[in-house]
């Protein structure tokens, strides 16, 4: 139960499933979001990266991708995109698709107020039309997480939300083995998966199993009859404004 001046205000249950509806990436409670898309033939999905850029995952995951001509989706942050401006241009310049994911990723932005979340918007936005010289149109929350401040500052300065329908649960010690497991196993067309090659400000964690897992990731839904498509081809929204 939530307490407020000791008048109860919203019971355990409540609580829980506004915590649900917050995190849950297909949830459209708090407004429109984009988990997949298009599931007709010929099967394809999107793979997307967070919490980029970064001076060693990016760039090599940027060779694997170039070696086996697939096509991505990278949710940079802010702050991140400052200190690397180059690997931004260079994601931008390979065909793939750059896009929002805050300025500053903190973990306690679901508590902030509107204005909070134009700024995060906005200031993302602009370094990276400065960087590649349009603005992107897709937005990440970071964690997922959404509320109602949030989805309306998106909207109001253009972007479209993306979640996922897949993860490869990178953000936490793995390997490439179990990624390529957690993603190949029941992927189907139409799915959005999320990966990350970067690191979250003040966190740490190696990056390494998800370098490693992308040609292998590849390659295996390529066996499958799958094949990464822009995200922009998928879900029939443009990528910038
Ligand atoms: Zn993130």
């Amino acid at each position: 139960m939530l307490i407020a001046a000791g008048v109860p205000i919203l019971s355990t249950a409540a609580v829980a499933a506004l915590g649900y509806v917050s995190v849950s990436p297909k949830s459209r409670f708090w407004g429109p979001v984009v988990p997949t898309g298009d599931t007709s033939s010929p099967p394809r999905y999107a793979l997307t990266f967070d919490d980029g850029p970064c001076d060693n995952a990016t760039p090599r995951i940027l060779d694997t991708l170039a070696q086996l001509n697939a096509r991505a989706t990278f949710f940079v942050i802010g702050v991140n995109a400052k200190r690397f401006p180059r690997v931004v241009r260079r994601i931008y310049d390979e065909g793939h698709i750059v896009a929002n994911h805050s300025y500053t990723h903190s973990h306690f932005g679901i508590m902030r107020a509107g204005w909070y979340w134009e700024r995060q918007i906005r200031q993302t936005d602009v370094l990276l039309q400065e960087i590649i010289g349009v603005k992107p149109a897709f937005f990440r929350p970071p964690m997922g997480a959404r509320h109602l401040h949030l989805t309306r500052a998106a909207r109001r300065y253009g972007h479209t939300i993306i979640t996922w329908s897949r993860r490869a649960m990178d953000g936490i010690p793995t390997t490439a083995e179990r990624i390529v497991a957690r993603l190949t196993r029941h992927t189907t067309g139409g799915d959005i998966l999320i990966m990350h090659d970067g690191i979250a400000p003040n966190r740490h964690r190696d990056p390494t199993p998800s370098i490693t897992a992308v040609k292998p990731l590849i390659q295996q839904l390529r066996d499958q009859g799958l094949e990464p498509a822009p995200l922009d081809q998928l879900i029939g929204v443009r990528p910038y404004a």
